[in-house]
Formats: structure tokens, C-alpha cells, sequence
């Protein structure tokens, strides 16, 4: 029998939380491009003595996450320590959370093709503490503490994704939640949004895109680590699975270590045999009490959840009778959504139908920004009113844009028939969109025959 090979993908996604200060102290927490070390206290240099205190709004944006992504919230957690050595970690332990996180057994769904949707299973989200930045120079390593201690969200999946086409689409999903959350800004330039995948190949003569059993998963896996775009994302999955299964075609197995990405030779690279959690002598953090949550208190705060995209998009469709792709366009981003949903009472109003706004906010082109809500509405009012542009004059554009584009003419007529399109779509141009496609159609092949 013919054996396949089925990629294995789970994701370590860091996203930092845009709260006012420190995850354990009142330091500023808006770290980026600030003068260094000028935003830290002894508690985020791990001085001798001083104490953490939680930071209560990050405590609850995490839990708001989890009941987004349809995590149970236990009623009990903890902050643990997880000791490890580097120069950007002062104290020599990082205040995590190990067997009792803030958030579990979470999934989101994501449509890898139009048609199917499947579902990713995360299986945690916890909170921590961001490190500081190390800066490299010629002869010298330089720290900045002012990312110390900055409040970092964990979320780690299971191992169901099965391509680095599937990862990005849940990466893209994941980052318009927590946007629509408002609890990160998610720039993965800024760092604020950072990934690690998990990376194996199985060796299968039935390849499966369903969830597999833990006993049947590969007994090695790869991490990359720090990834801070998509693109570098799927690069990098793409390059580990090539790479592994160049190893198994010899019949040998992957080692199971932790490796870089090289951005500029786009290669993956070794850094180190990767630690198991028992290298990190986690320990429940002693000057943390844990935290103990009502009923009530979680129920609360999934009434703060805001209407997230994939409700919003399918209202949408069923109340103003959007096409599914306008209404994801629109809800792309939660100002999108915001702008749309900002035109609708004035819309009615002007007894203008929603579609339409849809349509011109989509249609219009990248150079002219969109208009405040009302102008927009006063703008599609004035066109309604305006007469349509008049069959002489339709007549007057199509016969300039034959005489514009002379050699898309000569190729329609050589049979090249998409050009028709190009063609139409020249015409709406130069009408700005008042012209009757259709009719322009029509003209324009009675005119080319
Ligand atoms: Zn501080
Ligand atoms: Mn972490």
C-alpha cells in the first residue's frame, strides 16, 4: 500500500493585552517605541521584595476570550511560576499559568473552502507575563524592560490543522475576534501578535482531515518559534513539512527540538532540543492568591461579549438580504462593521436599502476614503434622484472607451471574449457607476460585431 504524508499542526499563539498598565504592576503597559527602560518599577525588574499584584481587567479580557472561542471557564485557577534563565527575564521565572489556566476546551470554526467548515479545538488560554527585549549590537546586548511584564494571553490548539493554509485562516480569524473584543490590537509587526507553530508529519496510508487521537499522532513535534507576520506563518509550516518528510522518506524520524525562522533565506534553523514542562520546575506562584470565580461573575462577563463577526455577518445576510462575500468584507475589521451598521438608521431614513450601502462602500474605489455616514447616505440619495445616465450619452462613453483601449478591441475581436468585461467595467468607470451595465453590454457587442 502507498503511504501518504499528513501534515500535523497545532498553534502557540502570544497575543498581548492593550490594558492600561502591567500585568503585576501600574507601570504603562503601551510599551511600543517609548524611550527604553523608562516604564518599569522593581516589581517589572524583578527586584528583591517587591510583590505582584494581578491585574484585574486583564484577568477578565482573558475570560472574555474564552467564552468568545466557547471555552468552559473554571470556577478555580492559579498563577504559577515557571523558572527559566535569560537576561530578559530578571526575576528567573516567568509568573504563567500551568494545570489550572483561566480558559480550556475552546474551538472556532473556520471555512478552509466556501463550502466546508471545520472546526479547530483549543484546548487552553492562559494568562502570563511578557519578557523584556533584548537589542543585539556589534559588541554589546542591550535589555529594555519596558515590554517586562506586559500582559500576555496564551492560546494553544490542539493538533487538528492540517495544512499552513488552514493556519492562516485561523490566525486571521483569531485576530478579528480579539479585535472585536477590543482587548488587543493584534499588530503582528508590533509584536502584539506572535505565533509558534507546532509542526509533524504522520506517516499514514489514509490521510484524515478529521481530529485524531492522541495515540496516533507522530511521537515527535517541531516548534518555530516568535513568527510575526502570516505570510512568515505559512512559509515556515511549509518549509517544516517539506523538510520532515525528506527525513521520513529516508526512514528516519524528525528530532524533536525548537527551531527558528530565517526571514532572508527563508529556512528554518535549530536552536534547541526542545525542554519538556518538567525543565521548568513550575510551581503555584506564592505571592498570587488564586483566583475563584461565581457563577454570576463569568455570566456577567459574557453578557460584556460584544456581537461577534460570525453572528453579525449572518444577521446580516438574513435581515438586509447581504450576499455572504459583502457581508464578510464588511465585518472584515470591527470599524467596518461599525461604519456599515452607523448608515443604517440614516439609510431607512432615506429609504435606501441597506444592499445598496453595502455595495458603495465595497464598490468604492481604494483612493477615496469613505465619507462620514451622512454624506455617504446624501451621496446615494442624490445619485437616486439624478437621472440615469440617457442612451445618447451611453452611446457618446461606449464609443470613447473603443477608441481608448484600441488593442483590447482588437483582441475581443480575435476572440478574446473576457475582454468584454474589461471592457463594461470601463464604461461604469467613466460613467461612475450610473450607467446600466447591462445595456452597456449590449451596445458594446453590437458595436465590436
Ligand atoms: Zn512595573
Ligand atoms: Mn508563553
Amino acid at each position: 500500500m502507498k503511504s501518504a504524508y499528513q501534515p500535523i499542526i497545532g498553534l502557540e499563539i502570544h497575543i498581548e493585552l492593550k490594558t492600561a498598565s502591567k500585568m503585576f504592576c501600574a507601570c504603562p503597559a503601551d510599551h511600543f517605541g517609548k524611550l527604553p527602560n523608562t516604564q518599569t518599577c522593581p516589581t517589572c525588574l524583578g527586584l528583591p521584595g517587591a510583590l505582584p499584584v494581578a491585574n484585574k481587567k486583564a484577568v477578565e479580557w482573558t475570560v472574555m476570550a474564552g467564552l468568545a472561542l466557547g471555552c468552559e471557564i473554571p470556577l478555580f485557577a492559579k498563577f504559577d511560576r515557571k523558572n527559566y534563565f535569560y537576561p530578559d527575564l530578571p526575576k528567573g521565572y516567568q509568573i504563567s499559568q500551568y494545570d489550572l489556566p483561566f480558559c480550556v476546551n475552546g474551538e472556532l470554526d473556520i471555512k478552509p473552502q466556501a463550502s466546508s467548515l471545520k472546526t479547530i479545538r483549543i484546548r487552553r488560554i492562559h494568562l502570563e507575563e511578557d519578557t523584556g527585549k533584548l537589542q543585539h549590537r556589534a559588541n554589546a546586548t542591550l535589555i529594555d524592560f519596558n515590554r517586562s511584564g506586559v500582559p500576555l494571553m496564551e492560546l494553544v490548539t490542539e493538533p487538528d490543522i492540517r495544512s499552513a493554509e488552514e493556519a492562516k485562516i485561523f490566525l486571521k480569524k483569531l485576530q478579528q475576534i480579539v479585535r472585536y473584543l477590543d482587548i488587543s490590537d493584534c499588530d503582528m509587526e508590533k509584536g502584539s501578535m506572535r505565533i509558534e507553530p507546532n509542526v509533524s508529519v504522520l506517516k499514514t496510508s489514509k490521510p484524515q482531515t478529521s481530529n485524531l487521537k492522541p495515540q496516533a499522532l507522530p511521537k515527535y513535534k517541531v516548534e518555530v518559534k516568535n513568527i510575526n507576520s502570516f505570510r512568515f506563518a505559512e512559509k515556515a509550516i511549509n518549509y517544516e513539512i517539506a523538510r520532515q518528510i525528506k527525513i521520513l522518506e529516508k526512514g528516519d524520524t524528525p528530532v524533536q527540538e525548537t527551531r527558528g525562522w530565517d526571514e532572508t533565506k527563508n529556512v528554518t534553523f535549530s536552536q534547541r532540543l526542545k525542554e519538556e514542562a518538567m525543565d521548568y520546575r513550575y510551581f503555584p506562584e506564592p505571592d498570587l492568591p488564586p483566583i475563584r470565580w461565581t457563577g454570576g461573575q463569568i455570566d456577567n462577563l459574557r453578557k460584556c461579549l460584544p456581537e461577534l463577526p460570525d453572528v453579525k455577518i449572518l444577521r446580516w445576510i438574513t435581515d438586509f438580504k447581504l450576499l455572504n462575500t459583502q457581508a464578510e468584507q464588511l465585518a472584515a475589521t470591527p470599524g467596518s462593521a461599525a461604519y456599515f451598521e452607523s448608515t443604517l438608521q440614516l439609510a431607512k431614513a432615506a429609504k435606501i436599502d441597506p444592499s445598496a450601502i453595502a455595495k458603495a462602500v465595497i464598490n468604492r474605489p481604494t483612493n477615496q476614503p469613505l465619507p462620514p455616514a451622512r454624506l455617504l447616505i446624501e451621496e446615494l440619495a442624490a445619485r437616486r434622484s439624478r437621472p440615469t445616465v440617457s442612451d445618447a450619452d451611453l452611446e457618446k462613453i461606449v464609443s470613447q472607451i473603443i477608441e481608448r483601449f484600441p488593442d483590447q478591441v482588437a483582441k475581443y475581436k480575435l476572440g478574446k471574449e473576457n475582454l468584454l468585461e474589461f471592457l463594461v467595467g470601463q464604461v461604469m468607470k467613466e460613467s461612475r457607476g450610473e450607467a446600466n451595465a447591462g445595456k452597456a453590454r449590449d451596445l458594446l457587442k453590437h458595436k465590436l460585431t
